[in-house]
Formats: structure tokens, sequence, C-alpha cells
């Protein structure tokens, strides 16, 4: 097993993102979420080291002084972080990688790990997408307001990344979501390893065929 595929997802809230990992992780195995740091409280039945690591601003500070994380941002004034364990505990288990990042994140892991998969997921429109944090019912206005806000500042970034996901159909979309995965783990350069196995057992019937042939 070489090197984990590292898949980034960002999406602005409310685009179905949460939704589309969560199918994505239960129909590909060897895949594995990557669980970030935060100093945000945990919402309704979110787990500790299940969801997030939930911590203090004073311990990110002091792992971000320490080096600890592979990327970090300030998001809606809270700390997010991927921990640099998350790579080698997948690469231990075997498994791809799958994280859950902001528009910054992203960017920052990108540098750090040039093979990394990035999608980003859009909604199909403000319209759509202001329906849905409406129909969610957990913000107030004010809140659905920034959101909106905030997911138009999001958006704007989806040059940076390798693929753009218009979830307008979420059967549609987790299906398409699933082949990207998919595909990017057949990549010629990713499966290099297991093909020279392959090609010797060519290689033994060439020279039988070569041995047969000087024989008669
Ligand atoms: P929420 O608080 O709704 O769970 O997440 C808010 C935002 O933070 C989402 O856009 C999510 O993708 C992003 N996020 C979660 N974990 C990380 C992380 O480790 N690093 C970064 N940069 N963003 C993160």
């Amino acid at each position: 097993m070489g090197t984990p595929v590292v898949f980034i997802i960002s999406a602005p809230s409310g685009s179905g993102k949460s939704t589309l990992v969560a199918r994505l992780l239960r129909d590909v195995p060897r895949l594995t979420f990557s669980v970030s740091y935060t100093t945000r409280r945990p919402r309704g039945a979110e787990q500790n080291g299940e969801d997030y690591v939930f911590t203090t601003r004073e311990d990110f500070e002091a792992r971000i002084a320490n080096d600890e994380f592979l990327e970090y941002a300030d998001v809606f004034g809270n700390y997010y972080g991927t921990h640099y364990g998350v790579l080698s505990a997948a690469e231990v288990k075997g498994c791809d990688l799958v994280l859950d990042i902001d528009v910054q994140g992203a960017a920052q892991l990108k540098r750090k790990v040039p093979g990394a998969v990035s999608i980003f997921i859009l909604p199909p429109s403000r319209k759509v997408l202001e329906a849905r944090l409406r129909s969610r019912s957990e913000d107030s206005d004010a809140v659905i307001e920034r959101r909106l806000h905030d997911a138009a500042r999001e958006i704007e970034n989806y040059r940076a990344y390798d693929y753009v996901l218009i979830n307008d159909n979420l059967e549609e979309s987790s299906l398409t979501l699933i082949g990207i995965v998919r595909a990017e783990r057949v990549r010629r350069a990713r499966v290099e390893e297991q093909i020279q196995p392959i090609l010797e057992t060519f290689q033994d019937g060439l020279q039988h065929a070569a041995l047969q042939e000087d024989r008669s």
C-alpha cells in the first residue's frame, strides 16, 4: 500500500456537503475521514474525537507554535486545523484520506501535498441555497443572510479546485463524487507498483512461448 491519496472537499454551508461526504465514506471502501481540531463548541450530537477534536484557543495556539498542523484557518471566528497525524494514521490503515476543509485550508494543503485531489461542491443557485438553509430551520434570518454572503465569497474560489460538482440532485452528485474517487485511484502513476507484478506474469508467458519455439 502506497502513500494515501488525499481528497479535499470544500463547499459553502447548505450545499449538501455533509450528506455527500457521509455517503462517500459509507459506499467506498478504504477511505478514512480526517477529524479536524476546532475551537468551536460541539453542536447537537457531535462527538469529541469523531466529528472534531474540540479544544480551547489556548491549546490550539500552542499546537500552531509547535507546528502540529498540516493546515489551519480561522473560519467564522473559530480555529479549524488538520493535524499532521491524520496522514500517517491513514497510511497505517491502508486508507485514502477525505478532508472536509474550507477554501483557505484547501489552498495550504495543495501546497504541502501537491498530489491532493480537490473537489468543490456548488449549489445550483443562490435561490436553491437559500431555500436549503431555510428548510434546515437551524439558523435565524441574520445567520442565513451571513451564510449566503459567505457563500458568495467562497464560491469565487472554485478555480483553485480540480473538480466542481454542481449539486442539483443528491443521488446523481453522490454517484459522481464516488466516480471521482474511484477514477483518481487508478491514475497510472498511482497504480505503477501494482502493474509491475502483472507485467512479470506476461514476461513469464513470453519466455515460455520462446522456449517452446526453440524446441520445435
Ligand atoms: P462547521 O463548524 O460547520 O463544522 O465547519 C465550518 C467550516 O470549517 C466548514 O467549511 C468546514 O469545511 C471547515 N473546516 C472544518 N475542519 C477544517 C479544518 O481542519 N481546516 C480548515 N481550514 N477548515 C475546516
